[in-house]
């Protein structure tokens, strides 16, 4: 029965019955080996955490409510389940803001990163079109901003892609000579979602104001795993998703300075005119709220859960890194605690990942890219040849992922590989020359 719980499980209990989840607790702590079993029992171990994560049982709770019993909408002003749901989006509209150092008012709730995204690009184009129409980003952005971009262009937009160095970050001095007159955004992402790479916000902003040019970040893998602080790091538009951070799927937001300067954009959607008219529709109440609940959450836990997290991706990509022919992407520095990217030569991700189907959940990349069998652009802009990107996979570690369960991961990954090369004639090849 125990067995049956799983980790998840147990979060859950503690939250529904205290008591009951203190019996089976001790009874776990009981027996140690018994302990370990149960935490790789729960299988496949979902690694993959950069794709999504899963709701946060407190997230969940928080939100429930907002299903039925206080069903309003809370745009209705004329009665109580109204002002109801109008409290609760205040509520979670401070919580955002608090996270990302903005003010509760520079908050848009959209439907997640990839709304925010276009929002963003096009709502800038649009609005300072008699300002110019020359936007640069970079070739290691999600396709949200990418695909904004090939849009802007097929509307007589210009856009300059800067290429990313080895270890993915961009070169600030090739930014700052793509500038032009009319020049109106650069759209840096804060963190890559397939190599986790962090990019040096505070220097790519002083460039930008040097130049009084706005500046857009995709922050969707960043805000709840690192600090970002939009005043700090001297950001003018922010794209933040729930579904990232233990939230749910299906929200997230656009943070859009007022001050300083005043940040205006055209909006994308139109109709009733919530969001002060950048973004209309009904508020997804129970999204929102969950949104605001897995911001509160991250404030409180992030530093710890950074270091936690860190300690066991260096585990995992360690004892990875041992075998021969493996090789770590992008900057080991400069990265997300959680992430690491690593190639295993002459063996194919598919294939490894089938090998492992059963006993572990992670990707070789973008999920939104996965139906394509072209190597990952974002490897590709790193350098790496076709055969090496074809042969990368991406671990994301997350908040209820155990050591048990990485230690069990390094074993499965390191079978597998070893399996697999022991019948690969490619490797064969190789090594005779
Ligand atoms: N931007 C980045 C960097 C992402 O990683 C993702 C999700 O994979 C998105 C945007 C899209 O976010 P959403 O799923 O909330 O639309």
């Amino acid at each position: 029965m125990i067995r049956g719980i799983g980790w998840s499980g147990l979060v859950w209990s503690s939250l529904v019955a205290p008591g009951f989840s203190r019996t089976i607790w001790l009874i776990l702590c009981f027996n140690r080996a018994c302990l370990a079993d149960c935490m790789v029992t729960n299988l496949p171990i979902y690694l993959d955490h950069n794709s999504t994560t899963p709701c946060d049982p407190r997230v969940v709770e928080a939100m429930l409510p907002f299903f039925n019993s206080a069903f309003g909408n809370a745009a209705s002003r004329s009665h109580a389940f109204g002002w109801q749901a109008e409290e609760a989006v205040k509520c979670a509209r401070e919580q955002v803001a608090k996270l990302i150092g903005a003010e509760p008012g520079e908050i848009v709730f959209t439907s997640g990163a990839t709304e925010s995204d276009n929002l963003a690009l096009k709502g800038v184009f649009e609005m300072y079109a008699g300002k110019g129409n020359h936007i640069i980003t970079c070739n290691i952005e999600h396709k949200a901003v990418l695909d904004s971009c090939k849009h802007i262009e097929k509307l007589g937009g210009e856009v300059s892609y800067l290429n990313v160095k080895e270890n993915g970050l961009i070169d600030l001095a090739e930014l700052e000579a793509a500038i032009r007159p009319q020049t109106i955004l650069i759209s840096i992402m804060y963190a890559n979602n397939e190599i986790g790479t962090i990019m040096p916000m505070k220097e790519i902003s002083a460039i930008a104001r040097k130049h009084d040019v706005l500046l857009f970040s995709d922050a969707a893998q960043a805000v709840g795993k690192i600090p970002v602080d939009v005043n700090a790091d001297g950001i003018d538009l922010l794209a933040i998703s729930a579904h990232k951070m233990y939230g749910p799927k299906g929200v997230g937001a656009l943070y859009v300075r007022r001050k300083n300067p005043r940040v205006r954009l055209t909006a994308q959607i139109d109709g009733g005119g919530h969001e002060k008219g950048m973004r209309s529709g009904t508020l997804n109440v129970p999204g929102i709220v969950g949104l605001g609940k897995a911001c509160e959450l991250c404030l409180v836990e992030m530093e710890e859960e950074t270091v936690r997290l860190g300690s066991l991706r260096d585990k995992l990509e360690n004892a990875l890194l041992q075998m021969d022919d493996t090789h770590l992407n992008g900057s080991k520095g400069n990265r997300l605690p959680h992430t690491t990217n690593i190639s295993f030569k002459h063996l194919e991700s598919e294939a490894l990942m089938m090998g492992f189907s059963k006993e572990l959940a992670v990707s070789s990349g973008s999920a939104c890219m996965s139906a394509t069998p072209e190597p990952s652009y974002v490897l590709k802009a790193l350098g790496l040849d076709d055969e090496l990107a074809h042969s990368s996979l991406r671990f994301g570690i997350g908040r209820f992922n155990t050591e048990e369960e990485i230690d069990y991961a390094i074993e499965q990954v390191t079978k597998t590989v070893s399996r697999l090369r022991e019948t690969n004639p490619l490797r064969e090849m190789h090594k005779n020359g």
